[in-house]
Parts: C-alpha cells; structure tokens; sequence
C-alpha cells in the first residue's frame, strides 16, 4: 500500500482563508484578534516560533504581540503578568512559553488565564470540559490531528486507537478526543511494556513521544493512520518520531514531518484566537 501523504500545508491554508473571512466581520466590528504570546528569558527557538505565528497571522488580520519576561522572573511576576493579560479586553490569546523554568513551575498558569483566552487549553477549566465532552479550548496539537482525520475521511468510531505519549498537551488530550468520539484508546507510555505489539494492534497510530524514529516499519500493520506529533532536531533534519519511509510503504494515511501536523496545529491556534475573539462581547 503508498500512503496518501497528508499535505498540513494545504489543510492549513484551507483553515485560514476560512479565518480571513470571520476575522473581517470582526473588523467591521472593530475588533482585532490578538494573541501575546508570552516568552520568558531570550529564547531563540520562541523567538523563531513567534516570527512563524506573525506571519501567518499577518495576512489573516490577527494581531501578535510578545510579552518578554526576564528569565529571573518571580513567580508572583509572571502570575501578575498572566492576570493583567487575563483582563485586558484587547486580549483573545494567551500562549506561555514551554516548558517553563524549574523555578516557575508553581506558577498558577492552570487557573489564572482566563478559559476564553486559554488559546491552548492547558487551563483546569478547559481540561475538564475536554474531559467531559463539552466544548472548549482545546490543545492546539490535538485539535489539529483531529482535524487532519476529519479532512481525511477516517473512520474514527470503533477503530482501536493507540496514542503512544501521555503529554498533558498531546497525548492525553487526543485521547480523550478519540475516545469520545467512540474509538477504542490505548494509551502508550515510557513504562509501557511490548510497545510493538500495542501498535501493531491500530488501526490509527498517533505518535507524541519526542523519539526520533521510535515507530519502525515492522511495528505497524497495512492500512494503518498514521499522526506523527514528534518534532526532533536530528543531525539529519527535523524528523518525527515515525521512520517515515519504511512505515509510509505500510500505512493509508500518514502524516510527514516537517509539513504534516505543525502547519495545522499553527493555524488552528488562531482559529482558537478568532473564536475567542468572537466571544468577545458575549
Ligand atoms: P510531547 O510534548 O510531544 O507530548 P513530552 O516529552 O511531554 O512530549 O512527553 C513524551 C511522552 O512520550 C511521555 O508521555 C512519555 O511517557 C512518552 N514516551 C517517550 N518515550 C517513549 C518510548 N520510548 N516509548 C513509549 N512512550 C514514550
């Protein structure tokens, strides 16, 4: 079987043309979607994120500003810093650099950012409503994956879904997202024993572990989905976590990497922007 090789590029453009439309009726109202993406200390690879977002939303008519904290921020700033955000109207977004300095792990992050704003659904409050079903924020990667099997036409309800990660931003949240969408989830982990046989058994694989070419062609079956979530700086270019040549001779559907999932996650982070931004005055 050649797979169909999933084109993230395309998919995205597709959602932000969608976006330009709704974020010119939001002009027309003088609202302009705003994300902050807050970064803490100089950090060039959230620099180089941010000048993507910038570009991407230039054209869409999203606004993204930069809140620089110094990397000997107290907690008490950072958390001042999140509230303010919180309560400014202007404000649709709010991202937080990852993952974040061993002296700000207590930061109140999870409760302070408002759920409107909460752009990445890493509040409690939108943690819960996922967990239950109830619509909300959602984890950019996992909203995009969703996406991308939706646009892909696969068959989700009784499929046997094996996500190989537990992330509170990806692997957990797709989870919960397959399952209630009535596939059957197997949650694969560090301490998980004969990974191989697990993902042998899927009928779609999503892979967000940060191991370059864990998934080996010889641990999937024909006909497999495959979302590979894995972002890894290799001496041989960014790759995933799916040897993507031997596993896309095998699978139906399959996600490259770069080009597959991150373009989506980026673009429906600012849908996340321009549905808050729609609540606005709500
Ligand atoms: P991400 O942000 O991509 O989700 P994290 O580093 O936060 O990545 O989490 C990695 C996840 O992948 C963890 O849940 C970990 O248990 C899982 N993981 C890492 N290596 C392996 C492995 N070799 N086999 C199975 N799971 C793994």
């Amino acid at each position: 079987m050649t797979a169909q090789v999933v084109d993230g590029r395309s998919i995205a453009n597709e959602i932000l043309l969608d976006l330009r439309g709704r974020v010119h009726t939001l002009h027309r109202k003088s609202v302009t979607p705003c994300l902050v993406f807050v970064t803490i200390g100089a950090s060039p690879p959230a620099q180089m994120y941010v000048h993507r977002l910038e570009r991407l939303a230039e054209p869409v008519g999203v606004r993204v500003r930069t809140c620089m904290l110094d990397d000997a921020v107290s907690v008490n700033e950072l958390e001042h810093q999140i509230s303010v955000l919180s309560a400014d109207e202007t404000v649709d977004g709010v991202l937080v650099q990852m993952p974040l300095p061993e002296s700000l792990l207590n930061a109140r992050l999870s409760t302070l950012i408002y759920p409107r704003k909460d752009v990445d659904g890493i509040t409690v409050h939108n943690a819960g409503r996922l967990y239950l079903g109830q619509s909300g924020q959602l984890p950019s990667t996992a909203a995009a994956m969703m996406h991308i099997l939706d646009h892909c036409d696969v068959r989700i309800s009784g499929s046997h879904a094996v996500v190989v990660g537990r992330s509170n931003v990806v692997g957990h949240p797709i989870a919960e997202l397959l399952l209630h969408r009535d596939a059957t989830v197997t949650v694969a982990h560090r301490k998980t024993r004969k990974l191989a046989e697990l993902t042998r058994q899927a009928n779609i694989l999503v892979v967000a572990a940060g191991e370059p070419a864990l998934i080996q062609p010889d641990m999937v079956s024909e006909g497999v989905v495959i979302l590979d979530a894995g972002i890894n700086v290799t001496p041989a270019g960014l790759r995933g976590d799916v040897q993507f040549e031997g596993c896309s001779a095998k699978a139906s559907v399959i996600t490259p990497v770069p080009g597959g999932i991150g373009p989506v996650t980026n673009a429906v982070l600012l849908r996340g922007v321009v549905r808050s931004a729609e609540h606005r005055h709500v």
